[in-house]
């Protein structure tokens, strides 16, 4: 039987009518909006649409929203103090500066330099030891969403074995994390695999996932034979993989989501499963930041 297929679309929607009454309550409480600043360094196309797509989220969910754009060829110092007004700044909650930033200036500097308390992507060491030991504030965005898709599409996660195919620090570390730990939503037993583990070990290890979860940046990487029937398959890869006659990038996972939704019980299509539980975690986040400075 083919597989259910889980919208993010579907599920972010429902998180953001949820994450709208918050600010509205808020508002009537405290007097309070959520301040969201999104930091854009230079005109990179990608950057700027994910940082339009951002800005238009959290203007439609009553947020305080500053776009700050930047030239390419501002100093790293200047970006430093910039950050610094921000951590100053009462009326902003979170801020976010768009990666990548260009060559000259150290990302790892820029992380470094958003107040914990702000750092609404989950990136800063603070946050990421946080989650390592569960007790964080702010889960980095595209993980939450895999999570938030698993538990409200009512997969079981606890003793459930999941396997992530990947370990960056921005989607397979984080998801690991945050899927072991001794929590509601979570208490999986996990397993990363990656291009140090041979081929043959990666198929066994994803044959026996209950949960799957594959950030590997391969198209179409995951076959159908290396799936357990009924097993649920999140597909966070984008990788583009040729261009529509009208010029539109086609875009494909990496899973080989025609035959894998054969075998699988879930799975998220690409595009329209993780990526727009993505921006959705970030308005989550930054709600999140306000109360706390709110003291709600
Ligand atoms: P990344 O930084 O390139 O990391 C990829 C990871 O996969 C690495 O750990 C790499 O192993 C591992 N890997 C690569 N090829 C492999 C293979 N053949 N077998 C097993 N493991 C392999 O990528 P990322 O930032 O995690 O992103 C992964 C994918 O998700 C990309 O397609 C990206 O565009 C997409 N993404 C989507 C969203 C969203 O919101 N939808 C957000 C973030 C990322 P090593 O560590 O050994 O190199």
């Amino acid at each position: 039987m083919a597989a259910k297929i889980i919208s993010g679309a579907e599920v972010a929607k429902q998180i953001r009518e949820e994450l709208k009454k918050e600010v509205e309550e808020m508002k009537a409480k405290k007097g309070v909006s959520p301040g969201l600043v999104t930091i854009l360094v230079g005109e990179n196309p990608a950057s700027v649409s994910y940082v339009t797509a951002k800005q238009k989220t959290s203007k439609e969910l009553g947020f305080y929203s500053i776009q700050d754009n930047q030239p390419a060829d501002i100093s790293e110092a200047a970006l430093l103090a910039l950050i610094d007004k921000y951590n100053k700044d009462p009326q902003i909650h979170g801020i976010l500066v768009q990666l990548p930033v260009p060559k000259h200036i150290n990302e790892t500097k820029v992380l470094y330099a958003i107040d914990p308390a702000k750092d609404v992507d989950g990136f800063h060491p603070v946050n990421v030891g946080k989650l390592m030991i569960g007790e964080a504030d702010y889960l980095p965005c595209t993980p939450a969403g895999i999570q938030e898709l698993l538990v409200r599409s009512g997969v079981e996660t606890k003793g459930a074995e999941l396997v992530v195919v990947g370990r960056s620090n921005i989607v397979g570390k984080p998801i690991a994390n945050i899927m072991l730990q001794k929590q509601k939503g979570a208490n999986s037993t996990v397993t990363i695999v990656h291009t140090g583990t041979p081929r043959d070990k990666i198929i066994d290890h994803c044959r026996r996932a209950d949960i799957l979860v594959v950030a590997a940046g391969v198209a179409k990487y995951v076959k159908a034979d290396w799936v357990k029937t009924g097993a649920a398959v999140i597909d966070v890869g984008v990788n583009r993989i040729g261009m529509s006659e009208s010029g539109k990038a086609i875009l494909a996972g990496d899973v080989d989501f025609e035959n894998v939704k054969e075998v699988a019980g879930l799975i998220t299509p690409v595009p329209g499963g993780v990526g727009p539980m993505t921006i959705t975690m970030l308005m989550k986040n930054t709600v999140k930041a306000a109360k706390l400075a709110a003291g709600l």
